[in-house]
């Protein structure tokens, strides 16, 4: 994977939290990133919730998320 990760729609640099949501909620095998704002639009919910997402998955040990 390249080391600096970009949105698929507005190139964006991407977080490893948010690269690591992208995993989880698309799949491993997705090549294409989404930065929260795309994510959201993409998975039709919001901001918020992706953020609340990733402190789940924190929680949950997932070495994803930094
Ligand atoms: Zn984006």
């Amino acid at each position: 994977m390249a080391k600096h990760s970009k949105c698929c729609i507005c190139e964006s640099y991407l977080s490893k939290n948010e690269i690591g949501l992208n995993k989880k909620l698309i799949g491993k095998s997705n090549d294409k990133y989404f930065c929260l704002n795309c994510l959201a639009v993409h998975l039709d919910t919001t901001v918020d919730d992706l953020q609340e997402k990733i402190e789940d998955f924190k929680s949950e040990g997932c070495t994803l998320f930094g």
